[in-house]
């Protein structure tokens, strides 16, 4: 009987001390995330913004850790990209095409494995999915796009009413759920900014910021769109036509405490009398639309950047940070006034790609470049993997563990699919392509269009001709319209 009670008890040790042993050796992860950011706007990734961007901390981040050059998106728009990051999966299998669509919380998420697996789970900020958050010990979350100022979070089903900058209040929450959380298993948080998403308010300590310099103008900010189809003269998201007066902020889109409209509208309202004054018009009054455009983008980066740098000084402080992997990215990549243009879609390289920073203390080699075609897809397949969770076979993005350790596998993906679903938004058709590491074909198939582009980005890295049907480039196109059928057939697109 003794025999059996030593028996036991040492059975129950060694699995108390494997137990122990996992549970130390997995690490907490922290994804930060963003809504809208460019990689032209961080520092690190270098661009012609690169002397005015400010981001020292996603910079130190990079230096710490790898910066991963090509990390491209399945579907260029907010809440689908979301759904992909959450789930693994394609836009078509997810269900979440547009933005319009609600999201099906009933399907398999990469959270709800990592809550099963142990881990702790939340989310604080954006969700931006209309249906309310699963998989999560803890949600705090805005409605829709939220605002800038003063924002709403809903609570795990409680609204609750927040006054100040939301780029702080998101950060603010996130540290709290840090302190509070429970310490004995690890954490996965999703901490998630709506900046800098339009229509951008700056914080009121960052509104004179590049008040004194001209930032520089992309060498496409009058692109006449020669030299390709007709797709992307259809586009509704000019500098020069489409801001609005919201996003100009000739109007404020946030709804402002009195001492905060006081200094908000005191610094916006006599430039704005100014510039009536000028009575601007063609490319002058363009070069000023951008100008007030890519400042206040880059003054609510600046917001974003501060409070990153809060939550790596609190893992430093609080000793997290020697075993959390950090991430950070965004839905999608944007235009900065390249092609003469704001917002998102298309699968051109600026919208395709998106920023992704990875610091892994004590596995990631720092300060490494890594061009390898990775994707939000590949996301949820790697927290699965981070936390030694198995990653289901339907799960179609990929683990990038072995890529963080610097061993990218033999047979990683060599071409990318790209599809965009929602018809007309912002003048953008449907369309859909492959990319590879130097090419990329285009299919705009919708509204009336039935055209194809090809771009080769080693000779022509702004897209500004298709050499789509040229003869002397026969045998890529060949390759890459073959590339597309495969790409189609495996990924079970319809
Ligand atoms: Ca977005």
């Amino acid at each position: 009987m003794q025999f059996r009670f030593i028996m036991f008890r040492s059975i129950l040790f060694s699995w108390f001390i494997s137990f122990s042993l996992s549970a130390a050796e997995r690490p907490n992860i922290l994804f930060l995330f963003t809504d809208d950011h460019a990689t032209q706007a961080i520092g690190a990734y270098g661009s012609h913004l690169k002397d005015f961007v400010r981001t020292p901390n996603l910079d130190r981040l990079a230096k710490d850790g790898i910066l991963f050059k090509r990390c491209l998106v399945s579907n260029s728009i907010c809440a689908p990209s979301r759904a992909v990051v959450l789930t693994g999966k394609y836009s078509h299998l997810n269900g979440q095409r547009t933005n319009s669509d609600t999201f099906d919380g009933s399907q398999q998420t990469a959270p709800k494995l990592l809550r099963a697996a142990g881990y702790q789970t939340a989310i604080v900020g954006k969700w931006h999915l209309k249906s309310t958050p699963t998989g999560f010990d803890h949600y705090e979350v805005l409605r829709g796009q939220g605002q800038y100022y003063n924002p709403l979070l809903m609570t795990n089903g409680k609204n609750v009413n927040h006054t100040g900058y939301t780029t702080d209040i998101i950060t603010d929450q996130s540290i709290k759920w840090l302190e509070q959380r429970e310490q004995s298993k690890p954490f996965f948080l999703m901490s998630q900014h709506k900046a800098p998403h339009g229509r951008w308010e700056p914080a009121l300590r960052h509104l004179a910021l590049y008040d004194d310099v001209d930032i520089p103008e992309p060498s496409t900010l009058f692109d006449d769109y020669q030299g390709r189809g007709s797709a992307a003269a259809k586009h509704k998201m000019g500098i020069a036509e489409h801001l609005g007066d919201h996003r100009l902020m000739f109007q404020y889109s946030s709804k402002f405490t009195p001492e905060q409209f006081k200094v908000f509208d005191g610094w916006f309202r006599p430039r704005n009398e100014a510039f009536q004054r000028m009575k601007l018009s063609g490319r002058e009054q363009t070069r000023w639309f951008y100008q007030r455009y890519i400042k206040n983008y880059l003054r609510c980066v600046a917001a974003v950047d501060e409070n990153i740098g809060r939550l790596l000084k609190y893992l430093d402080e609080s000793g997290l940070a020697k075993n959390t992997v950090v991430m950070y990215s965004s839905d999608q990549g944007f235009y900065l006034g390249e092609h003469g243009w704001f917002d998102k879609r298309w699968i051109y390289e600026e919208s395709l790609r998106t920023p992704l920073i990875v610091r892994w203390p004590g596995v990631s080699k720092a300060g490494r470049v890594n061009r390898d075609i990775v994707s939000n897809l590949d996301f949820a397949a790697t927290f699965l993997d981070l936390a030694g969770a198995t990653i289901p076979p339907d799960i179609q993005g990929r683990s990038l563990v072995p890529v963080f350790r610097g061993q990218t596998p033999k047979d990683w993906r060599k071409a990318f699919y790209y599809e965009y679903f929602e018809s007309g938004g912002h003048g953008v058709s449907n369309h859909y392509g492959a990319v590879d590491a130097r090419y990329k074909l285009i299919h705009f198939k919708d509204q009336g269009l039935d055209e194809w582009e090809m771009f080769d980005l080693k000779e022509d890295p702004r897209e500004m001709t298709s050499v789509y049907g040229r003869t002397d480039y026969r045998k890529v196109q060949q390759r890459l319209e073959e590339e597309l059928k495969t790409l189609r057939k495996e990924l079970r697109v319809e």
